[in-house]
């Protein structure tokens, strides 16, 4: 009989991890690095990095570096250096003393060159963009070589101190490694490691006018920090045998660089450029816009640093490249404010309700339990009067069956209130449209007691209309109606925009709402979890965003009701 296998130890990386460290590969070092380009703001595939990176070094007693590869002056900026570093904290991560730029081994990825070039492993090359392209050739057939590829040592380092000094135009030359113009891999043929480039960066101002490309930068800086595990997405396969060759043509340490595949999500899009464009295009209002899948956008929205780190933890760590259904980032949410939202009353789409024989001048506050799945969360008073307002959705005049909300001479219990029945219905003469209910209500039903054992099905929420406060409510939807817009037919992205991602009305909430504090997260009860905008709330008078409906809200309720 076989024995049964031990209990899955995890991911792949973690046991490549746990293999070296039991064999002592690393010396017992476990040292990985998160590697942005800041060159647009984080966003949640991001975020799956981080959290491997950062989590495994803990895990393993390591540490994780932040370093910004910051190799292309023309499209970085200091602002999303500072978006990395704001949000890889908001997300629960700490990189200690460990921040590092590539910007600040500049001068020895410089040497580094020169030591290429000395070893007969680097060469300045003259052709043009073209030339290049066309001298690469194709994986099924050899390149050709470049005229550069036979000049002499002396004379490759001479040209390239006089590129670093500037004196030459961009494009008039570039460094290439000089390592295979027949390799299948096109990475292989003679990649460039450095050219000119006539720009000022962020962090070294007009220090540089030549730049290391990144394949160059990103290995060695690697190796600099003594990374022991450098942990990239699948795309870097193909680069890894450059990787490996330049660590080895220089003789360095040499960290092992393993692949896994990048987290991308139903109904948005996740590369930087096409987020630029939505931004640009003012389809979205800005980084931060509570519909993107930034790390800014999902805080706007009212995501928790805790949901997104166990929606990571929840799609593991795999070779192969999928799409991940949002709907499982929106349960993580939910599963977390489930336990921890206060639940209150808001109706969004209001109907007039007048409770004919409640007095006019009569008010009264009924107990109404604040979290039912955490009674040491309490309860409130919440205010009831002789008008109230419900949703317009809770009331049919011509209700379907099993309809077991608001009709014409249908009884419905108000949430921790009464029970209520329709006598009758007011409509606009013109219109038609219903603007007035006239309802009683039985007052031995005060406070949810059931009279005489009387069954009632359906359960609405409510607000007293006196009572009430009104507040914007922001109510997002998916930016996207196609599931997979990056890769849609037709190649154009926005074809695909859902007209109605953002949808603004007035809410008129339970009054004990105006002193809610901005980025405080409640249920609305039956609509959804909602967080006060952190933005645009002012004190006394908030503005709500949905971060996620409540999809099995009506399924509980009639549940809880039925006893
Ligand atoms: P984009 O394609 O959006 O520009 P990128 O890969 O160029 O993204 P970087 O800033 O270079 O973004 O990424 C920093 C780190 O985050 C890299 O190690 C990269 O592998 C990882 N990363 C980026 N996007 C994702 C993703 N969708 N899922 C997992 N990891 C990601
Ligand atoms: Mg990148």
């Amino acid at each position: 009989m076989n024995t049964p296998e031990p209990a899955s130890t995890g991911h792949f990386i973690r046991r490549i991890i746990e293999d070296d460290l039991k064999t002592g590969k690393t010396g017992g070092r476990v040292v990985t690095r998160f590697p942005p380009e800041p060159n647009g703001p984080p966003h949640i595939g991001h975020a799956k990095s981080i959290g491997m990176n950062f989590g495994l070094a803990a895990e393993f007693g390591g540490v994780c570096h932040l370093r910004f590869d910051d190799t292309n002056p023309s499209t970085e900026d200091v602002e999303y250096v500072d978006a990395f570093q704001r949000d890889i904290r908001w997300l629960g991560f700490d990189w200690g003393q460990n921040l590092f730029y590539a910007s600040d081994y500049y001068e020895r990825l410089y040497t580094y060159a020169v030591e290429l070039i000395k070893k007969g492993k680097a060469y300045v090359c003259e052709l043009n963009t073209g030339e290049f392209k066309e001298y690469r050739g194709v994986p099924t057939r050899p390149g050709k070589e470049s005229p550069g590829r036979t000049r002499l040592v002396e004379e490759n380092l001479d040209i390239f101190a006089r590129m670093r000094a500037g004196e030459f135009d961009e494009g008039r030359y570039v460094l290439r490694a000089r390592i295979d113009m027949a390799s299948p891999n096109l990475h292989l043929r003679d990649p460039v490691i450095y050219r000119i480039k006539k720009e000022v960066h962020h962090r070294t101002g007009a220090v540089w006018c030549i730049y290391p490309m990144y394949d160059f930068a990103h290995c060695l800086s690697d190796s600099i920090e003594k990374i022991t595990h450098s942990i990239c997405t699948l795309e870097f396969e193909v680069h890894r045998p450059l990787y490996d060759w330049i660590l080895d043509a220089l003789e360095v340490y040499h960290p092992r660089q393993i692949e896994f595949a990048r987290l991308n999500l139903s109904y948005t899009i996740m590369s930087k450029r096409k987020l630029q464009q939505l931004v640009e295009g003012k389809q979205v209002a800005g980084w931060d816009d509570p519909r993107l899948p930034t790390l800014a956008g999902l805080r706007r929205r009212g995501y928790t640093p805790a949901a997104i780190r166990d929606f990571c933890e929840r799609i593991g760590i795999t070779k192969f490249n999928s799409l991940t259904d949002v709907a499982l980032l929106e349960h993580c949410i939910r599963d977390e404010l489930n336990k921890t939202a206060s639940r209150v009353m808001a109706v969004l789409n209001p109907l007039r309700v007048v409770i004919d024989n409640y007095p006019e001048d009569q008010e009264e506050f009924f107990d109404a339990v604040n979290n039912p799945e955490d009674p040491t969360m309490g309860s409130r008073k919440v205010p009831f009067s002789r008008v109230i307002y419900i949703e317009r959705d809770d009331f049919r005049e011509q209700p379907p069956k099993k309809f077991f909300r608001l009709a014409p001479g249908q009884e419905v219990r108000l949430r921790y209130a009464c029970y209520i029945t329709c006598t009758s219905v007011v409509k606009d003469d013109k219109t038609g449209e219903i603007v007035e209910l006239h309802c009683t209500y039985d007052p031995a039903s005060r406070g949810g007691a059931s009279p005489d054992g009387r069954k009632v099905r359906g359960t609405i929420h409510w607000v007293s209309a006196r009572h009430a406060v009104q507040a914007e409510v922001r109510l997002y939807d998916r930016l996207f109606l196609h599931e997979n817009p990056a890769e849609a037919e037709g190649n154009d992205f926005l074809r695909h925009l859902n007209p109605n991602s953002l949808q603004v009305v007035t809410g008129f909430l339970e009054p004990g709402l105006v002193s809610v504090n901005p980025w405080d997260r409640v249920q609305f009860e039956r609509l959804g979890y909602f967080c006060a905008d952190g933005v645009d709330s002012k004190p006394g008078q908030p503005v709500f965003n949905r971060i996620v409906t409540l999809k099995d809200s009506w399924g509980k309720i009639e549940k809880g009701s039925a006893g």
